[in-house]
């Protein structure tokens, strides 16, 4: 490595397992570009000082992963209008002594739908299940894609009406029929696209959605990803297509690439090598 070497980290609790040095580095071999990238551990209670000891080492940016994000909003100093809206956080760049936070998330999860999995968000009805940071990460990305409904799910329901309180001008704004319905209410319902984004297949709970909500047409899409989670099995069962969110991890790690290099990575061929392993 040179002094034009850039560095580069994710921050989490735990870190371990993420694949974003992996991704990060094939994006920079592919495109010339001098790179290190390390995954950080940071005390639950320390991100800030976790933050600030990237910095004075000359970083030049980070990912911020669970359960950072939300704080890591409110630690930077300039927010992208994504950010801004999630109130949540991703990618920092660090710029002349200040932190820029910006998200991506919902940027990587409609690439990884419209490019990669080829399904047009625009006039179709999805349903999204949970009302946790990824949830709401992803929300305004897929209103911008004027679907004809958002239905918000969770198994605390609550969550799910604040939400939509909160993203209701966003919705109207796109013309697009935002709402809430309860999980035991959903199969009275149409859907054509159906995302978990809750963290239940961490457990493998059972999410109590009736086998009648899923059918032939419908694509099931689950932001996790290295395992089939009970969720797709079941989708699976009543012939659903089917897809995990490691298209969304590699597209979501694109754009910050992007921000931080101003180069567009081929994500494609990362996708295949991370399948392959
Ligand atoms: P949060 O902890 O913020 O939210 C968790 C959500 O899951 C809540 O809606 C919660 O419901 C729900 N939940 C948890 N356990 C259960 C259960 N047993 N039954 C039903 N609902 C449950 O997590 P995040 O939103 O940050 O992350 C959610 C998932 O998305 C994780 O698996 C994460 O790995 C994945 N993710 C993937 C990304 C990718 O690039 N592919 C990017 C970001 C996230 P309640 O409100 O009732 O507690």
């Amino acid at each position: 490595m040179t002094e034009l070497t850039k560095h580069f980290a994710v921050i989490g609790n735990p870190i371990h397992h993420s694949l974003s040095p992996q991704i990060h580095k094939a994006f920079a071999k592919e495109a010339g570009i001098s790179i290190d990238y390390e995954a950080v551990l940071s005390p639950l209670d320390q991100l800030q000082e976790t933050i600030k000891t990237l910095m004075t080492q000359k970083f030049n940016g980070a990912n911020v992963t669970l359960p950072f994000k939300k704080e890591a909003y409110v630690l930077s100093n300039k927010h992208s209008h994504q950010a801004s809206i999630a109130e949540a956080v991703n990618t920092l760049e660090f710029k002349d002594h200040e932190i820029i936070g910006h998200n991506t998330d919902g940027i990587g999860l409609v690439r990884d739908l419209e490019q990669n999995l080829h399904i047009h968000l625009a006039n179709q009805k999805i349903l999204l299940i949970g009302a946790g940071g990824a949830a709401e990460g992803v929300i305004y990305s897929m209103l911008e894609k004027e679907p004809s409904e958002l239905t918000l799910t969770n198994r605390t329901i609550e969550k799910s009406n604040m939400i939509q309180n909160k993203m209701y001008a966003h919705a109207r704004s796109f013309n697009v029929n935002l709402n809430v319905i309860e999980i035991a209410k959903l199969p009275d319902h149409y859907f054509d696209v159906i995302i978990n984004a809750t963290s239940a297949s961490l457990s493998d709970a059972d999410l109590g959605i009736d086998n009648k909500v899923f059918h032939a047409k419908c694509l099931a899409y689950d932001m996790m990803y290295g395992k089939e989670t009970s969720f797709l099995k079941q989708a699976k069962s009543q012939s659903a297509s089917s897809s995990d969110g490691l298209g969304m991890l590699v597209e979501q790690a694109a754009e910050a690439f992007f921000i931080w290099h101003q180069v567009k990575p081929q994500t494609k061929s990362v996708i295949h090598l991370l399948r392959s392993n």
